[in-house]
């Protein structure tokens, strides 16, 4: 078998290296304009530098006396990335860099964050496939004959509560095991040997979850999905001992983030998921801010997504963020809702509001 033509098996393999993956990297993806906003001739607001890591929305306004003038929002990231990007580049910038580290005791987490339609699920989903062909060539490779394993898991939190993608989206409940670290009961959990059965697992999950109780695209829009590739190995390396985490690589497809404002809704059951939901985004924001400040007390009980994801932050973590964002005119409050939610995670290991209008 030929070796692959990346620079993944070159590059880190000492600790000095892992250091230098940013612990916390903000990215914005841009989709294209659909055929519903070009038919309505809706405007493209978003423009980015070619080669640069801003962005500018073009906001339109009305005065009092209802003449309208552009205000420009200027925001800067770790990585900007435009309508013509694709997804293997997106895996580039995002993923990549962190999978060697999960061999060496990382938890990673890559998150999607943005209003339903965005391209969260589109952005999201090839990752996870792209990261296991890197993990699976690693450990033939790099790690060859190191007894590791790979696992995979597939789960979703809606309204609060958890259901496996892997098994019928059976309820699952968590327990902690006193050494904080956090067990969910009854998951199930694949080793994979190869990127075939992984590529079969993610479909499954991916057709599970879009086809659960109620209206298909409605509930995933209302839900999280957490997608983990969990590294283990044994003490002495051998099968036949049972093996430990070494590190794990977390993909999360965010509920839709209009979502969280669907707390003054009619349905009370609308009212109390979108509570949740708020709950969570708001969590997740405060446990990134945490882990960037080196606060010694991470906030994970803040919501059930915090929670699950809570081994994920202690010890040597990596988190990246990718924000996705609409083009389109219609979407300015949205798009902009977006980017100050990312720019609040980015801004902190800057120590202050990266915005500028
Ligand atoms: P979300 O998961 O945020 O609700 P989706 O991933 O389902 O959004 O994307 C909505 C639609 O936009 C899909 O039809 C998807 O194929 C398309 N889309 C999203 N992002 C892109 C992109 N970068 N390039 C081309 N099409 C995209």
């Amino acid at each position: 078998r030929g070796l692959p033509d990346n620079n993944l098996l070159k590059s880190f393999s000492t600790d000095k290296d892992k250091s230098a993956v940013a612990k916390i990297k903000v990215v914005v993806r841009k989709r294209p304009l659909n055929k519903k906003e070009l038919g309505r001739k809706e405007e493209d607001i978003v423009t980015i530098e070619p080669n640069s890591n801003s962005l500018t929305v073009h906001e339109t306004k009305q005065k009092v006396d209802l003449t309208e003038y552009v205000e420009k929002h200027e925001f800067v990231f770790d990585a900007v990335l435009d309508e013509e990007v694709s997804n293997d580049e997106v895996y580039r910038e995002t993923v990549e860099p962190v999978v060697p580290a999960i061999f060496q005791r990382t938890k990673a987490t890559c998150f999607a964050y943005g209003q339903t339609g965005n391209g969260k699920t589109y952005t999201m989903q090839p990752l996870p496939l792209k990261a296991s062909q890197d993990i699976l060539r690693l450990m033939h490779h790099t790690y060859r004959n190191q007894g590791f394993q790979l696992f995979v898991s597939f789960f979703e939190i809606y309204g609060g509560k958890l259901f496996d993608l892997l098994n019928e989206r059976r309820k699952l409940c968590m327990r902690e095991d006193g050494k904080q670290q956090v067990c969910i009961v009854g998951l199930q959990e694949y080793r994979v040997s190869s990127v075939d059965l992984i590529r079969d697992l993610i479909e499954k999950g991916n057709a599970t979850r879009s086809t659960g109780t109620t209206g298909a695209n409605e509930e995933s829009s209302r839900s999280h999905a957490i997608l983990q590739l969990a590294i283990k190995k044994s003490a002495d390396g051998s099968e036949s001992k049972p093996a430990r985490v070494v590190g794990k690589l977390s993909f999360i497809d965010l509920a839709g983030s209009e979502r969280g404002a669907d707390t003054t809704d009619n349905d009370k059951q609308t009212r109390m998921e979108g509570a949740e939901i708020n709950k969570s985004l708001l969590a997740l924001k405060e446990c990134i801010r945490a882990l960037d400040s080196d606060q010694g007390h991470i906030p994970f009980r803040g919501s059930k997504l915090t929670e699950v994801l809570r081994d994920s932050f202690v010890g040597d973590s990596r988190t990246v963020m990718i924000s996705c964002i609409s083009p389109n005119s219609g979407s300015c409050e949205h798009t902009l809702n977006t980017l100050r939610y990312a720019d609040r995670v980015k801004s902190l290991s800057k120590g202050g509001n990266n915005a500028k209008k």
